[in-house]
């Protein structure tokens, strides 16, 4: 085995053994591009190395040979000689990921070595601030010491020294200052800073091994589903330097702009510096296009590398670069992250500059990004007055006022005041302020807090972990370290896109992506910029080439028209539960009180004409497409007052001698139907199986809407759906009832009406059954909000509020099963069910309706396991259509 690789041995497809870092560093060597030479240790060694608790015995003779050739070639040594050889020894893993080792650089320098640096590169100052840079890093990220130590001192050391920053201090200053360092690191580990190169290095490469471990690093990977055993690879690069004075620096760049797509220059550049300088913000950078002036060789060498690199990887690249006297040297690229807007202009840009064709740009955006192109958001010109920046944890812009506990909420809220729930943290507790927010800001907490977790499930802006600003409940403002202050009801806005928080109103501008999705922007006239157009020719793209069809979740017609804009292919769900709400609850308690057969059948007669009207809305928004109407799913208590709001009426008016008979009745009614647990009781099929008539009410008004429809020329396509089934008896009975009852409407009509009758998958019992259920059902939907509820044992409301932002940050999972589908669990009972369900009935149509059939990994899972359609709430129709053609094209994982 080889544990060792120099970078001309490698390429950029070795990212399993060598790491991202490094396997880019090889591919830009092979390229001949400048890049300093070095060697990658394999993420096998590492992985070795956390097995055995040891470095594998052949791994110290390898970086020997690998070193020696390296001196060999540069005619140094590390650390030793009048021109001593210095390295860089960098982490890098298959995946970026917090928490891993960072980066020492300069390793070789000792107080001999330093001398001699000095005095060969003519530049004293320039060794000590190497040293200096050295003792720092080394202590704190290999010996483990806490790096205020060392910032502290050397702000100290500025202040003494009366120097606007670090490159104001002379040589004696940083002499001073390394022997401080040196003190520091005695001080806290009780032993000397290592003054023998090798020992540095080794030090430094088996931190980077530990690094693999440590919490942080765990944590992350649990939540992200990296596995536990991919160990990370160590590169060793012989240091260039930025520090080297004026006519050096270090730089980092972009081929092209990451916010925008749009090519051009675009990076920063800092004289005399090393490494992080550039983006540490210790002092002002210049733009990339200034270097032009420095130093117009290295700038022209630069672009004409970008140029390489773009065409290259056919994509956006990110770049370190060192500039040494006026030589320039690559230290790092790899593919840019870029936001969301830029990732669909760039696709479609490199498809017109003929990089990638149309099947590689659709793998270049996804879901979520277009998700967030979707959003309002502030208008980027209006000129917000910037408080502070958190933690993006919900998508959204939302403006309102400040208000601090959940109360404030609501009763503000319930006065038609918009409002922003501000909290230190969120607990369960707040829950009825979070509802009634616009958007919800804390101070405390990352994206897996209580407050991101919930507001991402309820689809609200939110921004958490804003330390900067300092809220006080008791006094009812929020501080920041400016000073500002924000009192209760002033009004704030808040961007969870990017984490800003703003005093005053920032006007909201709706979403481009939108407004064409909606129909308002023709993306080939001129309105439409460039996003839109992008937009546009990937929605093409996706919609010519995918299997899975897209329906909507619609209640209303209004829904449904909204749902066909967005492309929507027929309706996968309409709950008639809305149906029986407003004006029209009073007829579902007479129908719970009915004492006789001729009351019970009066609240149904009374019932049918408005459920008929519902219907023949829909069909006629849906004409000649599917729509799913699910017959009455919650149970009726729902419908009725609450218990304890009519039990306190009933009591204050008998007390009074008033008793209303009614009231009392219907209390008897509540009371017998109260239940402990009403997400596992009387609802669904049941509720269809006691209530005599209620179902075949419900049939009777879907079959006459659609008679109606014929008649008035349309072309309807109900399908009518049995919500909670667990095993087929129950859809027998309720089957014969309803095809008797739309033969009487054909019948009387003189119509024959394409109505099937299928079943929801949404019980463990069913999708084991499916077999059997799939004799008398012409189609299946899942169900898997229910489905995940029962398979887990979760009551989601519940379960969200309470213990799901710990579940996350323990990493037990990455997402919310109720967010993206659990593949293991509930995708197994899928699985299985379309499996029986079609080897019973070939022609089974099956589909999915819950918001899992909007969540973009969620696509891939039902596409995959062969389902018709997949149903899902009108605004992420989009989202759906584009995954379903990401999953039609699906190319193996890079
Ligand atoms: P990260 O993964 O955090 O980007 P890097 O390993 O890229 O860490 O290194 C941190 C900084 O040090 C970067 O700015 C990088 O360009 C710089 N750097 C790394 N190796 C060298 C080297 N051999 N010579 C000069 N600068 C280097
Ligand atoms: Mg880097
Ligand atoms: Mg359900």
């Amino acid at each position: 085995m080889k544990f060792v690789y120099a970078f001309s041995e490698g390429n950029k497809d070795l990212k399993d053994l060598l790491g991202g870092k490094g396997a880019n560093l090889a591919e830009m060597t092979r390229l001949g591009l400048p890049v300093p030479p070095g060697f990658t240790i394999t993420t096998e060694a590492c992985r070795a190395y956390l097995a055995s608790g040891d470095e594998p015995a052949a791994l110290r003779a390898e970086v020997s040979a690998h070193l020696d050739a390296m001196e060999q070639r540069m005619g140094k040594k590390l650390g030793e000689g009048r021109d001593p050889l210095l390295v860089s020894v960098r982490s890098g893993a298959k995946f970026s990921m917090p928490g891993m080792m960072d980066t020492v650089l300069n390793i070789g320098l000792s107080d001999v070595s330093v001398e001699a640096l000095g005095a060969c590169a003519g530049d004293e100052r320039f060794a000590w601030d190497s040293y200096r840079r050295l003792i720092q890093m080394f202590g704190k990220t290999v010996l483990g010491i806490e790096g205020d130590l060392f910032e502290d001192r050397l702000e100290e050391a500025k202040r003494a020294a009366g120097a606007a920053s670090d490159v104001d201090l002379t040589t004696p200053d940083l002499k001073q200052l390394v022997t401080d360092f040196k003190k520091i690191v005695r001080e806290a580990t009780g032993q000397d800073f290592p003054q023998e190169p090798r020992e540095q290095m080794d030090l430094a490469i088996r931190a980077v091994f530990d690094s693999w471990n440590g919490s942080r690093a765990r944590l992350y990977r649990r939540q992200e589903r990296i596995p536990h055993d991919l160990g990370t690879a160590v590169n060793i690069c012989a240091m260039v330097f930025g520090n080297l004075g004026p006519d050096s620096g270090s730089g980092v760049a972009f081929t092209r702009d990451p916010a925008s797509g749009r090519q051009g220059v675009y990076g920063d550049y800092l004289a005399n510096a090393q490494g992080e300088d550039v983006v540490a913000g210790i002092r002002n950078t210049v733009s990339l296009a200034d270097l032009e002036q420095l130093d117009k060789t290295s700038y022209d060498q630069l672009l004409q590398i970008m140029e390489t690199l773009e065409t290259h990887y056919k994509d956006l690249c990110d770049i370190e670069f060192t500039i040494e006297r006026g030589t320039l040297w690559m230290l790092q690229t790899r593919v840019g992250k870029r936001t969301a807007a830029a990732a669909f202009r760039i696709a479609t840009q490199l498809v017109d500059q003929g990089l990638i064709d149309e099947t590689e740009a659709l793998h270049r955006v996804n879901g979520a990004q277009l998700a967030q192109l979707m959003f309002p958001h502030f208008d980027g010109e209006a000129e917000g007055d910037l408080l502070a920046t958190g933690i993006a944890a919900s998508p959204g812009a939302a403006v309102g006022v400040a208000v601090f506990d959940s109360e404030a909420a609501v009763r503000r809220a319930a006065a038609g005041e918009k409002v922003i729930l501000v909290r230190r943290e969120t607990n369960p507790d707040d829950l009825d302020g979070m509802i009634a927010a616009e958007g919800i800001l804390t101070c405390r907490g990352g994206k897996t807090s209580h407050a991101a977790v919930v507001a991402r499930g309820m689809g609200k802006t939110c921004v958490c972990g804003v330390e900067e600003l300092d809220v006080d409940l008791k006094g009812r403002r929020i501080t920041t370290g400016d000073g500002v202050v924000i009192e209760e009801g002033d009004t704030l806005s808040i961007d969870g896109t990017s984490g800003k928080v703003y005093r005053g109103e920032v006007p909201v501008v709706p979403s481009p992506v939108v407004e064409y999705f909606e129909g308002r922007i023709d993306p080939r006239a001129e309105p439409a910029d460039d996003l839109v157009r992008a937009v546009h020719r990937l929605m093409s793209y996706a919609d010519r080439v995918r299997r899975l069809r897209v329906r909507a979740n619609a209640d209303t017609g209004e829904d449904a028209a909204r749902a066909r804009r967005f492309g929507a292919q027929g309706i996968g769900l309409c709950r008639t539960e809305h149906m029986f709400l407003g004006d029209r609850r009073e007829l579902v308690e007479h129908l719970v009180l009915a004492e006789t057969d001729a009351e019970q059948s009066a609240a149904l007669d009374a019932l049918l004409p408005l459920q008929r009207a519902d219907f023949q809305e829909l069909l006629e928004a849906m004409d000649g497409l599917p729509v799913t109407v699910r017959l009455l799913d919650p149970p009726l208590h729902e419908f009725l007052p609450d218990l304890t709001e009519l039990s306190v009426r009933v009591a204050l008016t008998d007390s009074r001698q008033e008793t209303e008979e009614k009231d009392t009745r219907l209390l008897h009614a509540v009371e017998r139907l109260h239940e402990q647990n009403p997400m596992l009781g009387l609802r669904g099929v049941r509720l269809g199986l006691v209530i005599p008539g209620l179902f075949s009410m419900q049939v009777r008004a879907l079959a006459e809407a659609a008679a109606d429809r014929l008649a008035a020329g349309g072309d309807p396509r109900g399908e009518i759906m049995i919500p909670l089934v667990g095993t087929v008896q129950e859809l027998e009975i309720v089957r014969e009832d309803a095809e008797r009852i739309i033969a009487e409407v054909e019948q009387a009509r003189g119509v024959v009406l394409e109505l099937t009758l299928g079943t929801m998958i949404e019980l463990p019992r069913a999708a084991l059954t499916a077999g059997q259920i799939a004799e008398s059902a012409d189609f299946f939907s899942f169900g898997t909000n229910d489905l995940t509820q029962t398979v887990w044992g979760f009551s989601r409301d519940d379960v969200e509020a309470s213990f799901f932002a710990a579940y996350l940050e323990k990493g037990i999972f990455g997402t919310s099963p109720f967010e993206t589908i659990d593949v293991d669990g509930v995708g197994a009972l899928v699985r299985t069910a379309v499996r029986s369900g079609r080897a019973t009935r070939p022609d089974l149509k099956l589909g999915v309706c819950g918001e899992h059939g909007g969540d973009p990994e969620s696509v891939h899972f039902f596409h995959e396991v062969g389902l018709d359609y997949v149903s899902c709430s009108p605004f992420r129709i989009p989202v759906a259509r584009l995954e379903a053609g990401r999953a039609a094209v699906a190319r193996p994982p890079v």
